[in-house]
């Protein structure tokens, strides 16, 4: 697994939750919650694209306001994704600020607000120039849970019980496709844009047998030759897969709510789940709509993930943390993947 992101919880376990993914060789980020985030610096926070808020409970939303301060006044773009009545959320928060001074601004920030429904998604958009009333409100289809997609990256989500609705999230990387350039040159194919377009047909997933020509040089003459995509991937392309993070807080376990979370954390490199629970308080669990240990531990076995990170453990447990890996590992165990252990 190749990969070009990094993921890593803002707090510790006993903190509020929260997950940034830098991405190495941009200057980018994705934020998942938005909890306490003082440990993050301004100069972290501008980088931020999208945020995915799982729901507005405090400790997941009280970071809007950390967030709105470092990035305003700046020219940029910021879409926040979350659950039902988060445009409402996101319009409150902004309504309790006085912004008659925007227009000495020059530079304007623009939110894009995504919520997140069964069978849709309503966008709406919050400008400081128009002192961030809402404007541009849009209807628009969920196809298989797709939030976000990219050239490099696909977010999906989906709605969980938590007695609101509770958004989990997965975040695949796509293929890395890399040209060989030592079998660039053995081929005699001169270098050009028809290898980003031969690397789009390759994450595109086009059939082997579709023909691409090739420019070359034969005897100091430009040629162009035809060969098959299937070639070309043996010959001149290295392809490797990128990394898979699940996302999970905040939620009940129960048959549903595991198939909807298993379906969407399949196979993850990284599972981070939250783990509010020890593993004899399943009833307490139950109740209070959240996760225990074992229940995260069973989640990520039966999913087949790499490794487990816990997080969002209850403070009353304070002196219990290891409790919490241990009794998660046992869970999880029976597996190759390993658990993150914080000490
Ligand atoms: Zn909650
Ligand atoms: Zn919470």
């Amino acid at each position: 697994m190749k990969s070009a992101l990094n993921a890593s919880l803002i707090n510790d376990p006993f903190g509020d939750p929260g997950l940034i993914v830098n991405f190495l060789f941009q200057k980018r980020a994705l934020l998942f919650d938005l909890g306490d985030i003082s440990a993050l610096s301004n100069a972290e926070l501008l980088k931020v694209s999208h945020v995915f808020v799982s729901h507005t409970h405090i400790d997941h939303f009280i970071g809007f306001d950390r967030l709105l301060r470092a990035v305003f006044g700046r020219e940029k773009t910021l879409t926040l994704f979350g659950p039902e009545n988060f445009i409402k959320n996101v319009e409150g928060k902004l309504a309790g600020f006085t912004w008659n001074l925007v227009d000495r601004y020059e530079e304007s920030l623009t939110i894009d607000v995504v919520e997140v429904k069964e069978e849709k998604l309503i966008k709406s958009s919050f400008r400081a120039i128009d002192k961030f009333q809402q404007t541009g409100k849009k209807e628009v289809s969920f196809p298989n849970g797709v939030l976000l997609e990219d050239s490099s990256l696909v977010v999906r989500a989906a709605i969980l019980e938590h007695r609101v609705p509770c958004l989990g999230f997965s975040l695949e990387e796509k293929l890395h496709v890399n040209i060989n350039k030592g079998r660039l040159e053995t081929m005699q194919a001169v270098e050009g844009p028809w290898l980003n377009d031969l690397k789009q047909l390759v994450l595109e997933g086009k059939p082997d047998d579709h023909s691409f020509d090739v420019p070359c040089r034969r005897d100091g003459k430009s040629v162009i030759e035809q060969f098959t995509l299937g070639q070309l991937k043996e010959d001149l392309v290295d392809i490797s897969p990128g990394q898979k993070i699940g996302y999970i807080v905040d939620t009940v376990y129960n048959e549903p709510n595991k198939k909807r979370i298993i379906d969407l954390i399949r196979s993850s490199d990284i599972f981070f789940c939250e783990s509010p629970f020890l593993a004899d308080e399943e009833a307490r669990g139950k109740e209070r709509c959240h996760l225990t240990s074992h229940q995260a531990g069973t989640l990520a076995r039966e999913a087949g993930v790499k490794q487990l990170n816990i997080f969002h453990f209850s403070r009353k447990h304070m002196p219990h943390r290891e409790r919490f890996y241990n009794e998660a590992e046992l869970a999880f165990k029976g597996t190759t993947g390993t658990l993150v252990s914080k000490s």
